[in-house]
């Protein structure tokens, strides 16, 4: 058993006996773990303020790998305030958590750490929270291991793009277009920035509804058929983005 230093979201929190909290938290070292934080449910603990739900901070813990490690307290990064007031963006914000913690299982990769709280501070920053979601879904169909082709035609590599496909995994041309429906223009441009862009670059996204609502459609139907992931999260989103999209 060590003392360590994490970088990490808390991802949940659930009761643990009497007095303490069991914390999941995605960390840019050992990618998930859980934490057992002692004593918290009281109000007079010092370590309480840490242990809620998008807190961002250093952790220091007694790190056991594989079991239940420790919290010996921690220092705030980011405390998500815009967040934490509205529940659109909470509803988002748990999403990418829940997300990134999926995707770390399948390759433990820092990036994916790292897009995570770009994307959280974006979101903060009260930038949209669709057009962030999608910009970390699409960059994590790579750590997937299911990277759509965006770059020409996914069938015969012509540039003269048409639409996009998802059975066929990415963009395709005039010539290999069967019944797939045809998305604007605009969609087809944006679709491929928001997969290369860097989050932190972005200063302002302004994005029509009609655009927003095809680029959603198809990396929700794209994760459907490929990605292979259940989250809870993601069903309650689909309910309130309806009213906000
Ligand atoms: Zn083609």
């Amino acid at each position: 058993m060590e003392i360590t230093k994490v970088e990490g979201i808390i991802i949940s929190e659930s009761s643990y006996k009497e007095t303490s909290k069991l914390l999941n938290i995605i960390t840019r070292e050992f990618g998930l773990i859980s934490v057992l934080a002692k004593g918290t449910k009281s109000l007079k603990n010092k370590n309480r303020a840490f242990t809620s739900k998008l807190t961002y901070a250093n952790f220091q813990i007694y790190y056991k790998k594989d079991k239940l490690s420790n919290l010996l307290c921690a220092d705030l990064i980011n405390p998500f305030i815009n967040i934490k007031k509205d529940l659109i963006k909470i509803s988002y914000s748990t999403y990418l958590t829940e997300l990134a913690s999926q995707v770390i299982k399948h390759s433990n990769n820092n990036d994916i750490f790292d897009i995570l709280v770009k994307s959280l501070v974006k979101i903060e920053q009260n930038y949209d929270p669709t057009i962030i979601k999608n910009i970390v879904e699409l960059k994590y169909l790579n750590y997937l291991g299911i990277r759509p082709i965006l770059d020409s035609c996914c069938v015969c590599g012509s540039i003269n793009i048409l639409t996009v496909s998802t059975s066929k995994g990415g963009f395709i041309c005039s010539n290999c277009h069967t019944n797939e429906a045809i998305i604007s223009s605009k969609s087809i441009k944006l679709l491929r920035m928001l997969y290369y862009v860097d989050i932190e670059k972005i200063s302002k996204i302004n994005v029509s509804n009609d655009v927003k609502q095809e680029i959603d459609k198809f990396i929700g139907e794209y994760y459907d058929k490929y990605a292979g992931l259940y989250l809870k999260s993601r069903n309650f989103l689909k309910t309130i983005k309806n009213t906000y999209i």
